[in-house]
């Protein structure tokens, strides 16, 4: 079975999309290292791996399908935020620019009736609304504790057992 070639390359796109999460999100944990963070910088390290898993469930997707993938550069990414509460803000602006890459795909899965290719979205719908919901509950989070040293600490042991 060969692919729809316009099908095919919105699945390599997103392969570059979650690996340029992966990315942000690895670049956000040498930050909080850096900070002596730890409970920030594992969360960050997970979140990282996270993308690395949805950058391959789209490799399987294709590899099941008898598409090719493609593997294109990647952007350079911050290590260095004014502020941890930027960090995580920089965080929820990539999330949502990947819900929205997630839902144009969505459309063109349904005009071009791929029913596979929206099976699989649908499971990415799903967990960008939760995504997004946990990067914003952090932020609230550290906003209500402002400059607090010590509010900070407490939620860096809070994520260090994520
Ligand atoms: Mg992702």
């Amino acid at each position: 079975m060969t692919m729809n070639n316009e099908i095919q390359n919105i699945i390599n796109n997103q392969i570059n999309a979650e690996l340029q999460s992966f990315y942000a999100y690895l670049g956000m944990a040498a930050y909080f290292d850096e900070q002596s963070l730890e409970g920030f910088a594992h969360w960050a390290k997970k979140q990282s791996e996270e993308e690395h898993e949805h950058a391959m469930k789209f490799y399987r997707h294709l590899q099941e399908r008898g598409g090719s993938v493609e593997l294109k550069a990647l952007e350079p990414v911050d290590t260095s935020f004014n502020s941890v509460v930027a960090a995580f803000k920089a965080a929820l602006k990539q999330e949502q620019h990947i819900t929205k890459l997630i839902h144009e795909m969505y459309d063109k899965a349904i005009s071009r009736k791929d029913y596979p290719l929206q099976q699989l979205l649908n499971w990415f719908i799903e967990e960008q609304v939760e995504e997004e919901d946990m990067v914003q509950t952090i932020i609230d989070q550290l906003e209500r504790v402002g400059d607090s040293g010590e509010g900070i600490l407490m939620l860096d042991r809070e994520l260090k057992s994520r």
